[in-house]
């Protein structure tokens, strides 16, 4: 399937190379911050990284690959090429998986580079209405829990009454805009009315040291994960109070910013960080850990020292705050928990959530944690590292890979022989469980801390 093709189909307005050292003065129409310039710089060519593109590797277009966007986009910040829209098709089916940084010989930060091409491109551009009016439901909607609540009211109350199943047998939905189709697509069948919120505090019930509990861990819920995933975060609690910690949950954390991130809002998505620093530690008892079990979440509350650094009074804090960011089964495993004593008679294969394993750089833990369940059958995936195309709202905005990519995940899906695919990503799963649907075929999707509720709590 891997094929090249001449480098970039964009406009380039004069000579473009890789010997300039740094940013030339009055060429640079897009006024990237400077450490992301220099990523450009960084990159050698060399091409290890092609192979391990989805979308590289699903078209066979170079300008489709890192080292081409890199290209582009270096040639953007010179004023070297143009922002034609055949650049901007190019750059906007960069999934940001950043499974090209984790191969890159040459520390090339790509999603930096991308990020602030991204926001400093968006002013110039013109988007569709469509487009507009999905991005404002996931800025403005999909950000604040009650908001989203709100929003999927009616829906809730149509499926508990039986109505929902006849509007889609009507084919009504057919009518809607394609993104609109693909949101109530990736909508769970079924689910509470009004999904409850978290107490602010549980005490450990087990493991604890001389009855103290063994760390203090303050539980970030993420906007989507609070009303769609409840039961996962209930989960990760008990799992974790089980293992001696106490948790807390602050009343004012908020949405991680990661949404507002990339889609280039970064005034948005430092907002969000700031309100969020101060929610988790100024307290009076600073948590040990601040713990979530969303992929996507854990990457964007990483990128917080990134978002703040040039602001005085935020920065340091920041640094602190992502010092104590885990993944869920990353501090499990950092607990050295003991071995679960319930047998999982279950085979799964596992996907690698590109937020977790390339942007965290923490995919080993929950295989080395689900490894050790008891009667727990784990087949290998091919591609297991591969983006599965939900990548935030890429499944919307860029529909057509997105698609090509669910349809190869979900075929190694079934050659694997599971049918339940473990992941630690709510977007993965809506993504993945969504398109089998419409595939017709059959599969189940869990979390990592589902398996171990069961191995540990019965
Ligand atoms: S692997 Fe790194 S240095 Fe090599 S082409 Fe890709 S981005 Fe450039
Ligand atoms: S972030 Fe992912 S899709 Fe984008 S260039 Fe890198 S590997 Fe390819």
């Amino acid at each position: 399937m891997t094929q090249t093709s001449n480098p970039t189909s964009c406009k380039v307005v004069s000579g473009l190379g890789n010997q300039a050292t740094s940013k030339p003065v009055g060429l640079d129409i897009l006024n990237l911050d400077d450490h992301a310039y220099d990523r450009a710089l960084s990159c050698v060519h060399c091409g290890l990284c092609l192979p391990v593109c989805p979308t590289y590797t699903q078209n066979g277009l170079e300008s489709d690959s890192p080292r081409g966007r890199i290209y582009m986009m270096k040639g953007l910040a010179d004023g070297v090429v143009e922002p034609t829209d055949n650049v901007l098709k190019h750059l906007d089916l960069c999934l940001d998986c950043q499974a090209c940084e984790t191969i890159c010989p040459s520390g090339v930060v790509y999603h930096e580079l991308l990020e602030d091409t991204r926001a400093k491109l968006k002013p110039k551009r013109k988007f569709k209405f469509t487009d507009k009016l999905v991005q404002s439901i996931f800025l403005y909607g999909f950000t604040k829990p009650l908001r989203l609540k709100l929003l999927l009211l009616p829906v809730r109350i149509m499926q508990k009454i039986g109505l929902y199943k006849l509007v889609l047998k009507s084919g009504l939905t057919k009518a809607l805009p394609n993104q609109f189709q693909k949101m109530q697509q990736m909508l769970p069948d079924d689910g509470p009315l009004w999904e409850r919120g978290l107490q602010a505090y549980y005490p450990p019930t087990d493991n604890t040291v001389a009855g103290k509990p063994r760390a203090r861990v303050a539980m970030f819920p993420g906007c989507v994960g609070s009303v769609m995933y409840q039961d996962v975060n209930r989960k990760t609690i008990e799992v974790l109070q089980h293992l001696g910690c106490e948790i807390i949950v602050p009343r004012k954390a908020t949405c991680c910013g990661a949404i507002h991130h990339h889609a280039g809002e970064d005034k948005g998505a430092r907002d969000f960080a700031r309100q969020n620093i101060k929610a988790y530690l100024n307290v009076k008892d600073k948590p040990d850990f601040i713990v979530n079990n969303i992929a996507g979440c854990g990457a964007g509350l990483r990128e917080f020292d990134h978002l703040l650094r040039d602001d005085a009074q935020y920065a340091d804090q920041a640094v602190d705050f992502v010092s104590r960011v885990r993944d869920v089964c990353e501090l499990i495993d950092e607990l050295d928990p003991p071995t679960p004593s319930n047998r999982v008679a279950k085979t799964i294969t596992y996907h690698h959530a590109c937020h977790l394993l390339h942007a965290q750089r923490a995919g080993d833990p929950p295989l080395r944690l689900l490894k050790r369940v008891m009667g727990l059958k784990i087949v290998p995936l091919e591609e297991a590292d591969f983006c599965c195309g939900a990548a935030g709202t890429y499944n919307l905005t860029q529909p057509e890979m997105a698609m090509d990519l669910a349809e190869r995940k979900i075929r190694h899906i079934q050659e694997s022989g599971a049918s339940i695919v473990v992941m630690s990503n709510v977007g993965c799963a809506m993504q993945i469980s969504s398109e089998a649907k419409r595939l017709g075929v059959s599969l189940t999707t869990e979390h990592p801390v589902e398996i171990l509720h069961q191995a540990y709590l019965g």
